[in-house]
């Protein structure tokens, strides 16, 4: 058996009152592909911005790569991890938002160098190397000198991505990344994810409501539902199989 890439343990996270998530454990093993799906609201999103360590669990583990996300040794105890830690362990982790988040005043170019450079130190020349060469794969290099607000979202969504791959991630995070758009530009999103989930051997997590392409490029699916795991296995067997009668009503939603 491989050593999991990420592992949650009993993660629990809340919200003041609400306990949005209720013990979750999830282990995903490098270059696996996992779509999470559910309703709204049920805790989908939150799984992953903690991987990303935009959120900060109540209680529970999250390992990344043999090291606890949230937690850092320090004079023999685990003490709460500090900003320089979560740093370290975050280079490891791409993530691609439904609002694509790029910076507004940089160019496309700009946007795809900027994390390389500041975060992981590489030189000018080689960030630039390598966002050229991520942008030519999404279709993009005529577009570098550009700013975000003139392409259209499904380019923006591409950039995205590229941006991320500049990192060279060992997980790539992908939050509803097609909901924010017109249903004609959908289509060029997903090949592009389809295109890296052929061609490169990170580990994916995807939270969808694209039924048909979970089941197309998922290993696993996950039927996340009031903040548990309520059902897991191959995308055949969650997607089409299960008899889980509230998976069905969520299912007849999106089909
Ligand atoms: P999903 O992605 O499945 O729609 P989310 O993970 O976004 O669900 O949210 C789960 C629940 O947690 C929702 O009820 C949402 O309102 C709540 N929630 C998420 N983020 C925050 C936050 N920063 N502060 C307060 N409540 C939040």
């Amino acid at each position: 058996m491989t050593e999991p890439i990420v592992r949650y343990q009993n993660v629990h996270k809340s919200f003041g009152d609400v306990e949005v998530l209720k013990g979750i454990d999830l282990d995903i093993s490098p270059s696996e592909r996992i779509a999470i799906i559910g309703p709204s609201g049920s805790g989908k999103t939150t799984i992953i911005r903690m991987l990303m360590t935009l959120e900060e669990p109540t209680s529970g583990d999250i390992i990344v790569n043999g090291t606890n996300l949230w937690k850092m040794e320090k004079q023999g105890k685990l003490v709460q991890a500090d900003e320089k830690h979560l740093r370290s362990v975050r280079g490891d982790i791409g993530m691609v938002f439904q609002h694509f988040n790029l910076f507004p005043h940089m160019t496309i170019l700009e946007n795809c160098m900027t994390a390389p450079i500041h975060v992981k130190g590489v030189e000018k020349a080689e960030a630039e190397q390598r966002s050229v060469e991520m942008l030519e794969r999404v279709g993009l290099k005529d577009k570098m000198s550009n700013y975000p607000s003139q392409l259209s979202g499904g380019q923006k969504q591409r950039v995205a991505m590229a941006r991320a791959l500049v990192m060279k991630p060992k997980v790539m995070l992908f939050d509803e990344v097609t909901s924010a758009l017109d249903p004609e530009l959908v289509g060029e999103v997903l090949e592009v994810i389809r295109d890296i989930a052929t061609n490169d051997d990170m580990a994916m997590v995807l939270v969808t409501h694209e039924m048909d392409f979970a089941l197309d490029i998922a290993d696993q699916v996950l039927f996340l539902d009031q903040g548990v795991i309520a059902e897991r296995g191959s995308a055949q067997k969650v997607i089409n199989e299960s008899k889980n009668e509230r998976l069905q009503e969520f299912l007849t939603r999106f089909r």
